[in-house]
C-alpha cells in the first residue's frame, strides 16, 4: 500500500470529488482534497483535506506539492440555472484555476493529470434537434460551444494536450455528460436537472400538491449516467495510455418529461407538469459511447432506473429531515415554496 502513488484530487469538497476520493481511499491510495469548501453531505475520506482558492498560484504549488497524481475536478460550475448566466465569472475563475493548477503540477514534477471536461463542448450547431445523433469526440471541431462554460472546457483540453507534447506531463481527457447521483447540490440554483426534479417531485409527495415547474416545454433530451460508473470510468481513463478527449456518459436519450414521469414513478405519485419559461440549453444531446468502449473495454452499466432510485431516495431523505427542522408554519410554508421552484439568473460571485 506505502509504494501507491500519492493523488491530489482538487473540487474534493464537490460532488464528483468527495465520491472520488472515498473509491481512491477504498484502493489504498494516499490522497490530499483540496476545495473551497468541505463537502457538504458526507464528511471526506481523505487523508488531508485542504481550504484552498486554486484561482491562485501559489495555492496550487502548496495544493499539488507531493504528490504523483492529480485529478483536477475543481470548477465554478452549475446546472442549466447557473452556466446560463454567469458567463464573465465562470470563465474567468476556471481559466484562472485550470492554468494554475496544471502548471503547478507541472513544476511540481507531478507524473499524470486528469482533466474533467464536458460534453458541453461540442457545437450547438449538432445539438438542434431533441432526436439528437449521439456525438462523437472529433466532432467538437470546428468549435461553437453554447456557452462560456464550455469554451473554457475546450481552452483547458488543448492547454492539457500542449503540456503533454511538449512538457511531458501525462494527461488524461473527460467529457462527462450529465453525471447524477446522491451528495450532489439538490437546490439553492448550482443544481442539474436530475436533483431539481428529484426535489420537486419529494416536495409534491411530502405536501400533496402534485404540480411540479418544468422549465421549457420539457422535450429537450439529454443522457445521465449514475456516480459510480462515472467515478469508475474516471480510474480507468486514468491509468489507459489514451490522451485524447473520452467521452463518458450513458448513450441512453431520454427528454425531460420523461425523466420527470420516471421520477415521480419511482417516488409512487402521479404529477401534473406546469411548463414556464427557463434555461433549458441545447435541444438535443447524447452520447456517442463507440470510443469509449473501444479505448477503455467498458461502459457505463447503471441503469437509469437504478440510479434514479438511488438518488430519489437520498433527496427525499434530505427535503424530509430540511422540513422537519422548519420551527414555525410560516418556516415550513416558505420551505415548501423556495423548494418547488429552481431559481436562476442570479449572479452569486465566488
Ligand atoms: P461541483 O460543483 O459539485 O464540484 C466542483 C467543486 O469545485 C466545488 O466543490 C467547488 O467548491 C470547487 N471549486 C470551485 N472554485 C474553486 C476554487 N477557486 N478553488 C478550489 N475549489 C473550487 O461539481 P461536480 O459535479 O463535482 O463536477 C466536477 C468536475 O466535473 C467539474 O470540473 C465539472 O465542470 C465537471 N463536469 C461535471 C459534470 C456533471 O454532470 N456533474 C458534467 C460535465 C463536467
Amino acid at each position: 500500500m506505502s509504494e501507491k502513488n500519492k493523488i491530489l484530487v482538487t473540487g474534493a469538497g464537490g460532488f464528483i470529488g468527495n465520491h472520488l476520493v472515498t473509491s481512491l481511499k477504498e484502493q489504498g491510495f494516499w490522497v490530499r482534497g483540496v476545495d473551497l469548501k468541505y463537502p457538504e453531505f458526507k464528511p471526506t475520506d481523505a487523508d488531508e483535506f485542504e481550504l484552498l482558492d486554486l484561482r491562485l498560484w501559489e495555492n496550487c504549488l502548496t495544493a499539488t506539492n507531493g504528490v504523483d497524481e492529480v485529478y483536477a475536478l475543481a470548477a465554478d460550475m452549475g446546472g442549466m440555472g447557473f452556466i446560463s448566466f454567469n458567463h464573465s465569472q465562470i470563465l474567468h475563475n476556471n481559466i484562472l484555476i485550470n492554468v494554475h493548477t496544471l502548471d503547478a503540477a507541472h513544476k511540481n514534477g507531478v507524473k499524470r493529470y486528469f482533466y474533467t471536461s464536458s460534453a458541453c463542448v461540442y457545437p450547438e450547431y449538432l445539438q438542434n434537434d431533441a432526436e439528437v445523433t449521439p456525438l462523437r469526440e472529433e466532432q467538437a471541431y470546428p468549435a461553437q460551444p453554447q456557452d462560456a462554460y464550455g469554451w473554457e472546457k475546450l481552452i483547458t483540453e488543448q492547454l492539457c494536450t500542449h503540456y503533454r507534447k511538449e512538457l511531458g506531463i501525462e494527461t488524461r481527457i473527460v467529457r462527462f455528460h450529465n453525471i447524477f447521483g446522491p451528495l450532489g447540490t439538490w437546490f439553492g440554483g448550482r443544481e442539474k436537472a436530475p436533483a431539481a426534479l428529484c426535489r420537486k417531485v419529494a416536495i409534491a409527495k411530502l405536501t400533496g400538491d402534485h404540480e411540479i415547474e418544468i422549465w421549457g416545454d420539457g422535450e429537450q433530451t439529454r443522457s445521465f449516467c449514475y456516480i459510480d460508473d462515472c467515478v469508475a470510468g474516471i480510474q480507468k481513463l486514468m491509468r489507459s495510455n489514451y490522451p485524447e478527449p473520452l467521452n463518458l456518459g450513458q448513450d441512453f436519450l431520454i427528454s425531460i418529461n420523461q425523466l420527470a414521469d420516471l421520477i415521480a414513478g419511482i417516488a409512487g405519485i402521479e404529477i401534473k407538469k406546469k411548463h414556464i419559461p427557463g434555461p433549458q440549453g441545447v435541444r438535443g444531446r447524447n452520447s456517442d459511447n463507440a470510443r469509449l468502449r473501444q479505448v477503455l473495454n467498458w461502459e457505463p452499466e447503471i441503469s437509469l432506473e437504478k440510479g434514479l432510485t438511488l438518488t430519489y431516495n437520498w433527496i427525499e431523505d434530505q427535503v424530509q429531515s430540511s422540513l422537519k427542522k422548519a420551527n414555525s408554519d410560516q418556516e415550513k410554508a416558505l420551505f415548501v415554496q423556495n423548494m418547488k421552484s429552481s431559481t436562476y439568473s442570479s449572479r452569486e460571485r465566488i
